[in-house]
């Protein structure tokens, strides 16, 4: 059979431009896979028989829709939403909802792919995917975000189902969003079913899914230090963000005996020598959820700290461990080299693609523990997997078994990173390769056993 897939990097990652114009984070996305992955299946024949990254890296399907609401003043207000669905060889489609102005189909489009890769990885039967709306939830009151939430929902149901496609919440869309949403898709579909994550408690949620994305990540951070011979007690980190992830990751922390030196959101970061202790992430977290506040307040109500604005991020904070947890493309090259200059050891992502191309080269040249998101920040939609898995059998798990059942699936990515991205005549592990490749793997040779499909 013809092998029309032997092209080289160069050549694939030019078809990737071609075939996608304008959508620069998709391409990024794909090309930091596709260096890694070509490496791998140089000598796998099958793989470029079927065409199989090629076909990854095409989503199965790209929905997109016209969302309108009406707003408090009684204005009719038009925005975009989509769904994209990359990839259902090992599952239903599973990834999160993102609210955010900056939302286009190009970013949806990178979280999609990357959430291939990433519930690949979890071990757990998912797919990849993603969805959102350039809709800015900030400054809109509980009854705007409402009706947004239902017009939403009410094209979204269609794409959507428990064997289907499975979102869940991101970047502005959390448990009131969440319910908003389920609400609307039950009262549509007369269906009570799993169809989304991170519900309420009260209505199929599953314990511990606020905390797993945060937890998870610094599990991960934990087990690469063990693997040198090192841990976080007595360790700095610096941390970016202020919502759900960030908040989680900060408290972990502290309670293995690290120090959170920062958080920031998109005006600014705080930085406050004296350590945010569980105390102040408590407040933080009221502050940002409950009372829908800017993280520079922090600085009023503990006057030891000093808030950095103009959009400032807090790479530059001499520190051990740094934790990017508030969106993509956060951390370049040049701070890249500022935190490994400055002594930093360890980077663990909490959000996705938070480093760009060149700060990624940065830290495998560096050679530090450095895990890609679609590694560090599997907790999240693992716990979303074991929650679709208690909404199917209709019980609830015990918190216990749930925090064990995290700890085991964060201890067995980072095994298959180990597997997969370690090398001969060095103990040094690129995480970012093994995540690559132990997520390409399953996927791939699911695709293959379906044939051209
Ligand atoms: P939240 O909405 O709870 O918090 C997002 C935080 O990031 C806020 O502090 C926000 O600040 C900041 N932020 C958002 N956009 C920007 C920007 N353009 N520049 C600077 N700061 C920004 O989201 P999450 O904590 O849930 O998500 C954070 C990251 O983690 C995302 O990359 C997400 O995809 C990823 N992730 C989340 C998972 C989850 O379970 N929630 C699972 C896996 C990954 P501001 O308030 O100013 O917007």
């Amino acid at each position: 059979m013809a092998t029309a897939d032997h092209v080289d990097l160069e050549g694939f990652i030019a078809g990737v431009k071609r075939r996608n114009p304008g959508q620069d984070e998709f391409v990024q996305a794909v090309q930091e896979v596709a260096e890694d992955i070509f490496d791998f299946i140089q000598d796998k024949e099958q793989y470029h028989e079927y065409q199989i990254l090629r076909r990854i890296a095409e989503p199965d399907r790209v929905v997109s829709f016209r969302v309108c609401w009406e707003d408090d003043k009684g204005a009719i207000r038009v925005q975009r939403g989509w769904r994209v669905q990359n990839n259902n060889s090992i599952g239903p489609y599973k990834g999160g909802i993102r609210f955010h102005p900056s939302v286009t189909e190009s970013v949806l489009k990178f979280l999609a792919f990357e959430q291939t890769f990433k519930n690949s990885l979890t071990g757990l039967p998912m797919g990849g995917g993603k969805g959102g709306a350039n809709f800015n939830p900030k400054g809109k009151s509980d009854h705007e975000v409402m009706r947004f939430c239902q017009s939403f929902m009410t094209e979204l149901y269609r794409h959507v189902g428990a064997d289907i496609d499975v979102p869940a919440g991101d970047i502005g869309v959390g448990a009131r969003e969440i319910g908003y949403m389920f609400g609307q898709y039950k009262r549509i579909t007369n269906q009570f079913t799993g169809v989304l994550t991170g519900k309420g408690l009260e209505f199929g949620g599953s314990l511990i899914r606020t905390e797993a994305t945060g937890y998870g990540a610094v599990y991960f951070l934990k087990s690469m230090l063990e693997n040198v011979g090192q841990g976080i007690e007595g360790k700095t980190a610096v941390i970016s963000g202020s919502g759900n992830v960030a908040t989680h990751a900060a408290e972990k922390i502290v309670q293995l005996g690290g120090k959170v030196l920062t958080l920031s959101d998109s005006e600014g970061f705080i930085h406050d020598p004296a350590g945010i202790d569980q105390a102040k992430i408590d407040w933080v977290k009221v502050h940002k959820t409950k009372r829908r506040g800017r993280i520079s307040d922090y600085v009023k109500e503990f006057p030891g700290a000093t808030f950095h604005g103009g959009g400032a991020r807090p790479w530059s904070v001499p520190c051990d461990l740094a934790l990017p947890c508030a969106t993509q493309n956060e951390l370049d090259g040049e701070e890249a080299k500022t935190l490994v200059k400055n002594g930093c050891i360890a980077v663990s992502e909490g959000a996705n693609m938070p480093t760009t191309l060149a700060g990624v080269h940065v830290f495998k040249d560096a050679k530090i523990l450095y895990a890609p998101g679609k590694a560090a920040n599997a907790g999240g939609v693992s716990v979303s997997g074991l929650e679709m898995s208690q909404n199917s059998a209709r019980i609830s798990w015990k918190e216990e078994q749930l925090q064990g059942l995290l700890v085991d699936i964060m201890a067995g990515i980072h095994s298959s990173c180990v597997e997969y991205g370690g090398s001969a005549g060095t103990k040094h592990i690129d995480y970012v390769r093994g995540a690559n490749i132990a997520g390409f793997k399953k996927v791939a040779d699911a695709m293959l056993a379906y044939g051209v499909v």
